[in-house]
């Protein structure tokens, strides 16, 4: 079963490798440009052990309750394994303490008072050693014109950093979107290419940009992202709620 599981999976991941390598060629980039991040809720941990078995370092969320045990099952398969998680989905400001305790960057940061929970649960969890790093963190912006999809409006973007840059705790690393569910993904990673540039103005350590999913990393990659979040083309089809 984990036999045709890792077979299933190597093959996957060589496909999208295959397309990433492609979009970077089109768009004249050198492939080491682009991060590969798995995007494994809803599956579980014995996923990501194979996926890392296979070299990907780097793993992405989007539901803190789902994560928490996901993580610590990892530690557990693969003691030795240098992966880092990500947060990728919206967050509650009362979820902040037990995110940091088992997330390396949270991506999906959107508003001043989940920088402020955020901020003061890191300070905490370095106090009492439930982690080692500050935490790096991403402002996820809304290119969707309705605004219960999460993200900060591009205009509050720039106060945004200035805050994150001025906390304690909290490393700015740059800009996160999820393209518009109907509309041309194109221009709303074009939008975010202007908006990670003036970001980077103010904060030139501030350079990543996440973007592009399974269905639209070609178009990502074109229009300058350093991570592409992937799940269903590595990891198959999810069910619609997670377990
Ligand atoms: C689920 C998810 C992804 C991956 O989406 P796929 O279409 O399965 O590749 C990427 N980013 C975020 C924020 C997600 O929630």
């Amino acid at each position: 079963m984990s036999e045709e599981r890792r077979r299933e999976l190597a093959e996957s991941l060589q496909e999208v490798r295959a397309r990433l390598d492609a979009a970077c060629r089109a768009a004249g980039r050198d492939p080491s440009e682009v991060e590969l991040v798995a995007v494994t809720k809803t599956f579980p941990a014995s996923d990501a052990a194979l996926l890392s078995d296979l070299g990907l370092t780097e793993f992405a969320e989007n539901r803190e309750q789902e994560a928490r045990g996901k993580v610590a099952e990892f530690a557990e398969l693969r003691p030795d394994a240098a992966v880092r998680w990500r947060m990728v989905g919206q967050l509650q400001r009362n979820k902040a303490r037990a995110v940091v305790r088992w997330a390396d960057v949270v991506e999906s940061v959107d508003s001043e008072r989940l920088v402020d929970a955020l901020q003061r649960a890191t300070a905490n969890a370095l106090d009492a050693g439930d982690r080692d790093d500050p935490l790096d963190v991403l402002i996820q912006v809304n290119l969707d014109p309705r605004p219960e999809r999460g993200g900060c409006p591009p205009e509050d973007v720039p106060a945004l950093a200035e805050k994150i840059a001025v906390s304690s705790d909290l490393r700015l690393r740059g800009v996160m979107a999820v393209a518009p569910l109907y509309g041309d993904p194109e221009v709303a990673f074009a939008t975010l290419s202007v908006i990670s540039e003036r970001v980077r103005r103010d904060h030139p350590e501030a350079g990543e940009v996440s973007a592009g999913m399974s269905g639209d990393l070609e178009s990502a990659v074109a229009h300058g992202s350093t991570r592409v979040r992937v799940g269903t083309a590595l990891l198959g089809g999810r069910r619609l709620t997670s377990p």
